[in-house]
Formats: structure tokens, C-alpha cells, sequence
């Protein structure tokens, strides 16, 4: 069985700088809104439409063959080298394309471009592969419009059975019809899975969203795990009253036990280091009026660790700590909904192979975790992943000034290729 890390890079496709770079400017003007220079892009709106009529564009002035799956994602597939596909199992790259509501250029994007960039390089210096390659850009990453984040990539991965069967929209549009205009169809949604063993490998090039790698200096992060997630939604019941008249004393404030519940999450971070970040997000008090005390709180915590022990021990000291901010404030709280993503681990030898391709390129790197969400976890479902991260300016994301320099997008892009020639070269992945 021949190994990753030692399969030598046969022919010599190369990254087109100037063609990737041109193309991430093209796209960012997609749902560009002047005034803020934001990106609004949210998944199967009409912007995301064109990003996507864009993207298979593109492909198609390649010479590849772009098509979009029954879940709205779109596919682009390199055969084996005479063009003829196969049922050979898939390399398979990319990311999103959709934004959040006034996002950034690259967040999704990056990776896609990325992607088709390496697809046609390979394709223009015919590079034979064990595997076809596939760049995706999955469908409603985010769920800025249609609260069903991770739609194109649940659906690949075979998660059928976890999304709704008629999804709506925050206004109660229906999914069904903004996925037909995609070229998707709600019907045929299990035509859209792919199988165990289909996928040999899944890559994602990504910016980091944060401030690590700048901060360390260097220009590829190679990702450990993406970052478990409990989110825990809060209800502090008290007793409302007047501000002027009811005395301090035997008062049930909802909103000052609140308080404390926003700096136990904090300590349980920040003081006892039970998990890597924990975030009080939202906080809602009713009435919320300045003369009135707080009868009721709802609030949120947002729990993130790549070890899903620490997770949970961090949700078990959370849960404890609110009972007794509970006996101590005369409130009751009650934990009224959760939702858990466990951590997903990046493949080890992917993740070497990312170093020795970055080390040829003489990129600096370093390992670090994913602490956003990912289509990658996803698809850890089906396929052993790996992603490459670059620094994002500022650590700065979802926000208009999300940016990376472009030597450093050009240099993710080649560890991106140098990787996927690897893999392409390998036996057994
Ligand atoms: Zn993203």
C-alpha cells in the first residue's frame, strides 16, 4: 500500500494567481450593497442564484462540466482523464457560497473559487487521478434566510432524516419553490446523497475568521477538529414589579440573576478553562421597560470545544451553576431547549499531507482549531476531511471588512492543489 506523504507530484499543475484573484472580485460583487460594502448573499435568494449561475459560468468557459443536485448544491466533476465519468469514488473539495446578511467576500467563497481554480488547473495540465475530483459549493451553509444551516451538505452526507420535510423561511415561504428556482427539487431530495465509500477524501480551503494565524504569523493553518457546540437556550423566571415602590429586599429579579448566569458562563471558560469558548449572545428581559423589574429572561449559551468530554463537563458545571444562581436570586431557571453538534477531528494523514505541501511551498503553518462551523463536519459523515485555513485581517468575518491579503489566498489555493495531487496519487487514502 503506498503511502500519502511520500507519492511524488507527477505532472505539474499550477494555481492561475491572477485568474483566482479575478474571480473572487467578480463574485464579491454578487449582493454587494454600496452603502455598507457588505455582502448579503443569504442561501437561495435571488443573489444567490447569480453567484451560483456565476460559478457554473465559469466552469463551463473551463471546459468542465457543472451541475446542481436535487439539494441545490453545485457540483462540478473532472472524470477520469478521458472525460468519461465514472463511479470511481471522488475527491471532493469546496465550500459555500451563500453569506450571511451584510457579510464578507470570502467567507464560503474563497473556497469554491479555490476549488474550480484547482479542478481547471488539473484539467489544463491533465493530470491523471486515481479518483475524480469534485469541487462543491454546497447549498445554505449559513441559514441566514432559510433557518436550515448546512442544507446542501446534510443532504449529501445522507442526514435526510434531520431536516424538515417542508422548510420555511423566517417569513414562512416555503424552501420548496426557492429550491426549484435553484434547480433543486424537495422530491428527489434522496438523489442528492452520496454514499459511504464515495467520497475517498473531503478538503476545504477556508479563511479563518479569526485572529490566530495573523497573530502568529504564519500563512496556513491546518485544522485539528472543527469545535463542538452546545447552545443552550435559557428561561430565568422572577417576579415583575415596580422599580420605585418594591423594595430591594425579597426581590426576584429575573434580569440580575441573569447577570450572574452571564458571568458564570464566563468563568466556566475564561476562570475554570472547562471549554475553549463560552458566549451569552442573546439576552431577552420582559418587559424590558426602565421602570419595571425583569419578571422573566430568556437568554442563550453557546458552549464550543474540539474534545466533546470538556463539552459536556463544561454543560454539566453550567447546568449546576444555574441552580444555585436559581436558590440564591429566588428565580427559577430552566434550560428550555439545546442543541449539540459534537467535534469533528480533521484526518491525521490529510493533515500531513497539508504540512508537507505547504513546507514545499515554504509556507509557514500551523495547527489550530476550527472554532466556526463548517460544511467539512458535515461530511465527515461520509468521508475522512481535512481543512486548510489562511489568515483572515484583523481575525474579522461576517463583517464587510473581512479580508485576507492575496498572496496569502493564492498560497492556500496551491496548498489546496499540492494536497489534492497527493491524495489523487494515493492508493488508499
Ligand atoms: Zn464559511
Amino acid at each position: 500500500m503506498s503511502d500519502i506523504l511520500v507519492q511524488p507530484v507527477l505532472r505539474s499543475p499550477e494555481i492561475d494567481a491572477g485568474r483566482l484573484l479575478h474571480r473572487i472580485r467578480e463574485l464579491a460583487r454578487i449582493g454587494l450593497d454600496d452603502s455598507t460594502g457588505g455582502i448579503t448573499r443569504e442561501g437561495f435568494s435571488a443573489a444567490d442564484r447569480r453567484a451560483q449561475a456565476y460559478l457554473m459560468g465559469q466552469a463551463r468557459e473551463a471546459g468542465l462540466a457543472p451541475a446542481v443536485d436535487a439539494a441545490g448544491n453545485v457540483l462540478i466533476r473532472r472524470s477520469s482523464s478521458d472525460g468519461h465519468s465514472t463511479d470511481r469514488p471522488a475527491i471532493l473539495m469546496g465550500s459555500h457560497l451563500d453569506t450571511v446578511v451584510n457579510g464578507g467576500r470570502l467567507d464560503g467563497a474563497y473556497g469554491v473559487l479555490a476549488a474550480l481554480e484547482v479542478l481547471q488547473a488539473c484539467a489544463e495540465a491533465g493530470v491523471e487521478s486515481r479518483y475524480d475530483l469534485v469541487a462543491a459549493a454546497f447549498a445554505n451553509e449559513e441559514g441566514a434566510l432559510f433557518p436550515q444551516p448546512f442544507w446542501g451538505s446534510m443532504a449529501l452526507a445522507g442526514r435526510l432524516a434531520d431536516l424538515p420535510r417542508e422548510p420555511l423561511d423566517h417569513r414562512g415561504r416555503p424552501l420548496r419553490d426557492a429550491l426549484r428556482a435553484a434547480g433543486g427539487d424537495l422530491d428527489a431530495l434522496g438523489s442528492a446523497v452520496w454514499p459511504h465509500g464515495s467520497v475517498a477524501a473531503y478538503l476545504e480551503l477556508h479563511i479563518e475568521q479569526g485572529p490566530v494565524l495573523e497573530r502568529a504569523g504564519h500563512s496556513i493553518g491546518i485544522v485539528e477538529a472543527i469545535t463542538g457546540r452546545s447552545l443552550l437556550t435559557i428561561q430565568v423566571r422572577g417576579s415583575a414589579g415596580h422599580s420605585g415602590t418594591t423594595p430591594m429586599e425579597g426581590r426576584h429579579d429575573a434580569l440580575a440573576a441573569a447577570a450572574r448566569v452571564v458571568l458564570a458562563a464566563e468563568e466556566i471558560s475564561r476562570g475554570q478553562g472547562l471549554c475553549r469558548v463560552a458566549t451569552v449572545g442573546r439576552v431577552d428581559p420582559h418587559p424590558n421597560t426602565p421602570n419595571t423589574i425583569a419578571g422573566a429572561v430568556r437568554m442563550t449559551v453557546d458552549l464550543r470545544d474540539t474534545d466533546a468530554g470538556r463539552l459536556s463537563a463544561a454543560e454539566r458545571a453550567l447546568r449546576t451553576a444555574l441552580q444555585r444562581i436559581a436558590s440564591r436570586t429566588g428565580t427559577e431557571i430552566d434550560v428550555v431547549a439545546d442543541t449539540r453538534s459534537a467535534p469533528v477531528a480533521a484526518d491525521r494523514r490529510l493533515r500531513a499531507a497539508i504540512a508537507h505541501s505547504a513546507d514545499e511551498l515554504r509556507l509557514s503553518h500551523m495547527p489550530l482549531p476550527s472554532g466556526a462551523g463548517h460544511d467539512a463536519q458535515i461530511v465527515a459523515d461520509i468521508a475522512p476531511i481535512a481543512m486548510i485555513f489562511v489568515p483572515s485581517i484583523g481575525g474579522l468575518s461576517h463583517v464587510p471588512e473581512e479580508d485576507t491579503k492575496p498572496a496569502d489566498l493564492v498560497g492556500g489555493a496551491q496548498v489546496l492543489l499540492r494536497t489534492v495531487l497527493r491524495a489523487a496519487a494515493t492508493e488508499r487514502i
